[in-house]
């Protein structure tokens, strides 16, 4: 989530004018603050205020739902399971 937030700030210009794509694939749609996780089991505070929706975050980016099985340097492409359906390539 961080290396997305650099990139979409350093690239503003270039993703609003569509020349570059930031793509992240996560299985899980959002990042979680760890080390809060003693307090949310705690009841200190509450499990919502431990987690971070990548797309509420990286509103320029375009978030995929799914696993990298692998990549391929040299082809430039990685393998993305999604969710649900076949897995597929996907080039960078
Ligand atoms: C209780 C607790 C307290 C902590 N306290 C501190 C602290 O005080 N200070 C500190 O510096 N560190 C602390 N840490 C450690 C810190 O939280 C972790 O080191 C940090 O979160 C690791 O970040 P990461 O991005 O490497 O991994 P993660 O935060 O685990 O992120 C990995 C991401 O990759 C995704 N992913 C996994 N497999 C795939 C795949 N095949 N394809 C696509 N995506 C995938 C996961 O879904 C996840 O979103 C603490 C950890 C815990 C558990």
């Amino acid at each position: 989530m961080y290396t997305a937030l650099r990139l979409q700030k350093k690239l503003r210009r270039e993703l609003k004018a569509g020349k570059v794509e930031v793509i992240v694939v996560d299985p899980r749609s959002y990042m979680t603050y760890q080390p809060f996780l003693p307090e949310a089991a705690a009841g200190s505070v509450e499990p919502r205020h431990v987690v971070v929706p990548l797309r509420r975050v990286l509103k320029h980016c375009e978030i995929l739902t799914g696993r990298v099985e692998s990549l391929d340097h040299v082809r430039r492409v990685a393998r993305v399971q999604p969710k649900r359906g076949e897995a597929y390539d996907l080039s960078y």
